[in-house]
Parts: C-alpha cells; structure tokens; sequence
C-alpha cells in the first residue's frame, strides 16, 4: 500500500457547493440563539459540517447519470434488477429487499426472527438496532472485546467479538433463545472500529456449531475490509473486493444503511442467500416499505446506489477515505489535542475531557468543546458525553455520568478536502490556545427523552 502522503484525492470535482464562513461576531450569536446546542443551528451557517457521515456523501457523475435513468416502474423496475446484480456481484448474497434506510431493514429482520426474551448478540448494537430489538421485548448483547471499551489501548480490529463470551451464551441460552449473530462492520458505536477476517470466520464457526445464524449489519462494510486488507496478516495482496466477498461468505446476510457504504444520500436493504429468508423479509416489507423491487425508494435512487456500492469497493477510493480520517487525526496528534486512537474508518473522535481538564462532568466539558470549535472555526461535530449520555437514577436523583466525554468529528464521503481537514485542525489548535478561559455550559432546558436533540445551554 502506498505511504499516505504520497497520493490525492481520486477525482476532480465538476460541480461544487458554495460554502460561506459567518464571522466569529455572527457565530458567536448564531451559536448563543442556539442555546449552544449545535443540532439547532442551520446548516447554511455551518461551514464544515461533520455532524455525521450517514447520508452526506457526495455522488459521482455516473450516480448522477443514473439518477436520470432511474425507472420508476412500480413492479419489476429495471434499476431493482441492477441493484440485485450490484448485491450479488459485490457482496455475494443471491436475494435482495430494498428499504427506506438501515433502521427499517431492521425492523423487517427482527420481526422476522426475534421472539420476546430473546437475546441478540453482537459485537455492539447499533442505537437504532437495540431499538428494535427492545421492541420485541428481546435483551440486545454487546460482546465487544475489552479494548473495544479502552479508549487509550492501540489494537487493530477494537470491534472483534469476544469469542469466550461468544460461546458462553449460546452454550447457556442455545437457538432456543438466540435467534442470530449480528456482526457490526465496522462497530460504529465504539468510533468506527474494524472486525478482522479471524474474528468473523470464528464467530460463523462457533454459531453453526449451535445452528445459530449470522448475520451482518453491513452499514461500513468497505472500510471494514479496507482495514483487514491494511492490518490483517495475509490480506495485504487481495483486492479488497475479494476480501469483501469473503467476509459476507461468512453471513447468512445483513442489513444495510445505504446512507454510509452505499455512498447515496437515502435508502437501505436486506439481502440474503436463503429463498426462506428472503420470501418472509418480502411479506413484511411488503407491508412496511412497499413492494418487492422498491422497497420505499425511488427508482432512481435505486439506481444511484446499485453504482455506489460498485464505487466503494474501489481501493483509490478507500485509500482516500480512510487517509482523510488518518490525516486529520495525525495533525491533531501533532498539534497535542487528545483524541481516541487509533481513529476509526468514518470519523476522529477529540477526547474532552483531557482536552479541558479543568471543567468537570456538569459543566459539560464535550458540549462546551463542540459549542467553541463552532465559535472558532465554523465546524460542527456532534457531543457525545453528559449531554447525551447522563442520566438521573430515579430513586436517589443522582446522576450518573458517562465515562467519556467526547465530540465526534465524522467525515462525510467525498465532501471535503484535506484542505478543510487543515482548518479544523487550526481551529482546534486555536481553542487550545485559549482554552484555560473555558468555564463550561449550564443545561437551561431539557426534554424528558432524547434530550441532546433539543437541550439547551447557558455559558458559565
Ligand atoms: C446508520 C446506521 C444504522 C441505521 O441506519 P439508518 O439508515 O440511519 O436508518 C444501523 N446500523 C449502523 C451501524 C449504522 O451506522
């Protein structure tokens, strides 16, 4: 592989989106009137937005071109048969039910499989995917190896399952209980962290074992191979696609949020290799999403992402991708500021509460980060500490703080340049300049759920 500072960006950009800094004066009122709360700011007065990268991805002209080619036949719609080519030749699964997004293929999976007082395991559920598990009244399992908790420790695949774990619970609960494996490529939940090849071929070896099924949420599946082909021994020579149609040679199928790996803007899927599984999936999507061959998508959209998935497996691309999220995490090293290592596939995640060690919990030391990057340089991650995570205990009324106090830089696919990635880098070097001045937030408003969406904030 080449060295990272030896390659560009693998396109040149045909269209642009003009993108306008407000002055620190306007930020500083835009971000007040917000209550510091940056999900309430307009995007238009965000100039580096990396609040996430599901559904932010830029399309390629032959996406584009696609989009116009689109048909929009309700049954039998030729850009559903191109997207079923597109599943089969890149992730091997023979049957595929398009979805409005990742979530709703869950839905239909879990209804289909999941019985009350179940136990899903994986190595760690989705926010959205332990929703549903709930739903049915089942107990999602989290077996992520213990370094994939350790913010500090450097090990290659942080998403691996624990493989004693594993067997402890299918040899306690067996299929009576445990409908299916769900591995998450690449674990999201822990910043973006691989599964390697081992990891994957042993949990399918200890499932069958007991007839327990697996499956894959597929949400990142490109960058997971992109790491396994970097890190894994014996990898290094295969193309990515060959290691991608391995890892899905593992899996009974998956779920799928198009908006990452799929590189389009909306949409999901399931995909399988059992007639049976796929017959049922229909039956409940037919209800839920619409028919067959759209699923709750566009034709078009369809379309668009039976290209993107070809596009992602692309290794120009990949190497781009996940060297942009290396870069910016390099020059953060380098400036000092103290992030989570090693970064994962889709973002960098700064760690707070070093990087303002003076403001405790209750301040909100994640918000106020996320709040200051905003006022410096127009940027906008997302908090991911007290603000989103704390909790009262109902009976004594204490509160339970989390134990990392982060703010989650995600780099959207294809949108930036490396360019931006230096003026994120500066405004942060900008705050650490400054930073002692700092005092922290005092929560304002709070809703009874979800309340990071909509809380808001009062500088100390
Ligand atoms: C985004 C995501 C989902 C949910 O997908 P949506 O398209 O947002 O509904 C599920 N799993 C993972 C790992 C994700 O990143």
């Amino acid at each position: 592989m080449r060295p990272r500072d030896e390659y560009a960006e693998p396109y040149r950009i045909k269209v642009v989106e003009p993108l306008r800094q407000r002055t620190r004066e306007e930020r500083e009122e835009l971000i007040t009137q917000a209550g510091y709360n940056l999900f309430s700011l307009r995007a238009e007065d965000v100039y580096i937005d990396l609040l996430t990268d599901s559904g932010t991805s830029a399309m390629s002209d032959n996406q584009w071109a696609g989009i116009m080619l689109g048909d929009e036949s309700y049954a039998g719609s030729k850009s559903f048969y191109h997207l079923e080519e597109s599943v089969r030749e890149i992730m091997g699964f023979r049957h595929v039910v398009p979805t409005h997004q990742g979530r709703a293929a869950e839905h239909i999976l879990m209804t289909m499989l999941v019985k009350p007082s179940d136990r899903v395991l994986g190595n760690m559920h989705f926010d959205t995917t332990e929703g549903h598990i709930l739903l049915k009244r089942a107990t999602p399992v989290n077996l992520v190896i213990e370094e994939g908790y350790e913010p500090s420790i450097l090990h290659p695949f942080k998403g691996n399952i624990d493989l004693f774990r594993l067997e402890e619970e299918l040899d306690t609960y067996g299929p009576e209980k445990i409908p299916f494996v769900l591995i998450t490529v690449t674990c999201n939940n822990n910043g973006g962290q691989p599964v390697s090849m081992a990891n994957i071929r042993a949990v399918r070896e200890i499932a069958s074992r007991y007839g327990v099924p697996v499956f894959f949420d597929a949400a990142r599946f490109a960058e997971n191979a992109f790491f396994i082909k970097e890190r894994e021994p014996g990898y290094a020579d295969k193309p990515v696609a060959e290691i991608v149609r391995e890892m899905f040679s593992y899996g009974d199928g998956c779920t799928m949020s198009s908006k990452k790996d799929g590189l389009v803007n909306i949409g999901g899927l399931l995909a399988f290799n059992s007639e049976g599984y796929y017959r049922q999936a229909v039956q409940w999507g037919i209800v839920y999403e619409g028919f067959a061959t759209y699923g709750g998508q566009a034709g078009r959209d369809l379309e668009a992402l039976s290209r993107g998935l070809r596009e992602v497996v692309d290794e120009y691309y990949l190497e781009n991708r996940i060297g942009q999220v290396d870069y910016l995490a390099r020059r953060l090293l380098d400036l000092g500021i103290p992030i989570i290592e090693p970064p994962g596939g889709h973002g960098v995640y700064l760690d707070a509460r070093r990087f303002l060690p003076h403001i405790p919990q209750e301040h909100f030391p994640a918000q106020t980060l996320a709040a200051e990057l905003y006022i410096e340089g127009g940027i906008r991650g997302v908090e991911l500490g007290t603000n989103a995570f704390a909790h009262r205990d109902e009976k004594t009324g204490e509160i339970a703080y989390p134990r990392l106090e982060l703010v989650r830089l995600a780099i959207p696919r294809r949108v930036y340049t490396d360019r931006h990635m230096d003026q994120v880098a500066r405004a942060l070097a900008g705050i650490a300049r400054r930073k002692d001045s700092l005092h922290g937030l005092r929560m304002v408003y709070e809703a009874p759920v979800l309340r990071h969406f909509t809380s808001r904030f009062e500088r100390l």
